[in-house]
C-alpha cells in the first residue's frame, strides 16, 4: 500500500512537472511570436510605402501610418474594422481592389489628390496575403520623379558647363588657320585657359561624384594638421600676395594631431581659401584652426571681400550655383566647389556655416569632430 501511494505520488509529480514544462515552452513560443509581431509592426510603421491588409470583402484589417497619410485618412477611422470605401475616396483604386481576384499580384498607377490638394501619382500593388486576404501597397511616385528630375538637371547643367569651354577651345583653334602668325601666342594662351577650365570641371565633377557616392567613406588617419595646412595654403597665399592681399594663418590647437582624411581636409581648405582669395580684391584673408571644445575643432576662413548678398546666401552650396557667373568663370571657378565642400564636411561628420556682411567680407566655419566615429550632426 505504501509502495502504491509512493508510486502514485511520483506519477502525479511527473505529470505536474511535464505540464509545467509544456506551459513554459508554450509561454516561450508565445513570447517569441509577440516579439516577431512587434518587430513586424515596427517595420511596417516605419515604411515609406503605405500598406493595407484587406479581407475578401475589402474590410481593412490593418493600415500602417504611411497608408493613412497617403489616403489622407484619420487613425480613428481604423477603430472598427472599416470597409476600404470608408477609408479612401479614390474610385479608381476601389474599383481596382474590388475587381482583382485574391490569388494574383497586379499593379496600376493612379492619379489622386495628395493631402495638400496637389496631384499625386500613386503606384497601387495588390498581392495575395493568405487566408483569403490581400495586401494593398501604395507607393508615392513623386519622390522617384523628383530624383529623376534632379538627375536630368545635373546632366543638363554638366553638359552645358562642359560645352562652354569646349566651344571656345574649338573656335580658338579654328582661328589659328586664318589669323596672322603674330596673333597665335594670344590665341594659344586663351585656348590654354579654356583647356584648364575643362580640366578643373572634370576634376570637380569627379570630386562631387565621389563625395556623393554612398559607398565611399573618408579614411581618417592621425594627421599633423599644421604642416598639412602650410602645404595646402602655400601656392594660394603666393597668389594672394601677388594680388597685394594681406594674409594670416593661425593654428592654436591643444593637440595638433587630428584624426582626419587628409585628402578630404585638403579639398575643403583649398576650395575655401581659393574662394577667399578669388573674391577679394583688396584687404586680407585669414585662416584659423582652433579648439571649440574637447570633442570639436573649427577651421575658419575669412576675407574682407565683397561679402555675399543675403538673397543668394541660401543657394551658394548648390551644385553649379554661381553668384556672378562671369566673375566665377574668369577666376577658374566651376560653381561646384562649395557643394563638394559641404558634402565632404558632412561625410567627415562635421558641419559648415557661413556668415557674411555684404561689402565687408565673409567667414566660412567648418567644425569637425575629434572622433570621426561621433559625428556632430547639423549643416
Ligand atoms: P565658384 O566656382 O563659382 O566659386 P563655389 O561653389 O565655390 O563656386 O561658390 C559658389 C558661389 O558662392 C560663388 O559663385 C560666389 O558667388 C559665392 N562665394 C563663395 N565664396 C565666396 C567668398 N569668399 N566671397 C564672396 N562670394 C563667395
Amino acid at each position: 500500500m505504501t509502495w502504491f501511494l509512493a508510486a502514485l505520488a511520483l506519477t502525479t509529480s511527473l505529470l505536474f512537472l511535464r505540464e509545467r514544462l509544456r506551459r513554459l515552452s508554450l509561454r516561450h513560443d508565445l513570447e517569441q511570436l509577440r516579439a516577431k509581431r512587434e518587430a513586424m509592426r515596427s517595420v511596417l510603421e516605419h515604411l515609406d510605402e503605405g500598406v493595407f491588409l484587406l479581407g475578401r470583402d475589402l474590410s481593412v484589417y490593418y493600415a500602417n501610418p504611411a497608408a493613412l497619410h497617403l489616403v489622407a485618412a484619420d487613425a480613428s477611422a481604423m477603430s472598427s474594422r472599416p470597409n476600404l470605401a470608408r477609408v479612401l475616396r479614390n474610385r479608381q483604386i476601389l474599383a481596382f481592389a474590388a475587381a482583382i481576384g485574391s490569388g494574383e499580384t497586379v499593379r496600376q498607377v493612379v492619379t489622386t489628390p495628395a493631402a495638400d490638394g496637389s496631384p499625386m501619382e500613386l503606384e497601387v500593388t495588390l498581392a495575395p496575403a493568405g487566408h483569403n486576404r490581400r495586401l494593398m501597397v501604395l507607393r508615392d511616385l513623386r519622390d522617384s520623379a523628383r530624383v529623376e528630375r534632379k538627375r536630368r538637371d545635373f546632366v543638363a547643367n554638366a553638359s552645358h558647363e562642359l560645352k562652354t569651354p569646349i566651344a571656345a577651345l574649338v573656335g580658338l583653334l579654328d582661328l589659328l588657320d586664318v589669323v596672322p602668325a603674330e596673333k597665335h601666342p594670344d590665341l594659344l594662351e586663351r585656348a590654354r585657359r579654356n583647356a584648364n577650365a575643362l580640366a578643373s570641371m572634370a576634376d570637380d565633377l569627379l570630386g562631387l561624384t565621389r563625395a556623393e557616392d554612398p559607398d565611399w567613406r573618408p579614411s581618417p588617419t592621425l594627421t599633423a594638421v599644421g604642416p598639412l595646412i602650410d602645404q595646402i595654403l602655400g601656392p594660394i597665399l603666393d597668389a594672394a600676395a601677388a594680388k597685394g592681399l594681406q594674409t594670416k594663418v593661425e593654428i592654436s590647437l591643444r593637440d595638433p594631431e587630428l584624426l582626419v582624411d587628409p585628402v578630404c581636409f585638403e579639398t575643403v581648405l583649398r576650395n575655401l581659401a581659393q574662394n577667399a582669395v578669388n573674391y577679394t580684391s583688396a584687404g586680407d584673408v585669414e585662416v584659423r584652426m582652433r579648439d571649440v571644445d574637447e570633442s570639436c575643432v573649427a577651421l575658419e576662413v575669412s576675407d574682407s571681400g565683397p561679402g555675399i548678398d543675403p538673397k543668394i546666401l541660401p543657394r551658394i552650396f548648390e551644385r553649379f550655383f554661381r553668384g556672378d557667373p562671369s566673375h566665377s568663370r574668369a577666376t577658374g571657378g566651376t560653381g561646384l566647389g562649395l557643394s563638394i565642400v559641404r558634402n565632404l564636411v558632412n561625410r567627415m561628420g562635421g558641419r559648415i556655416s557661413v556668415h557674411s556682411n555684404p561689402g565687408r567680407g565673409s567667414e566660412f566655419k567648418v567644425e569637425l569632430p575629434r572622433n570621426p566615429a561621433r559625428p556632430l550632426g547639423g549643416s
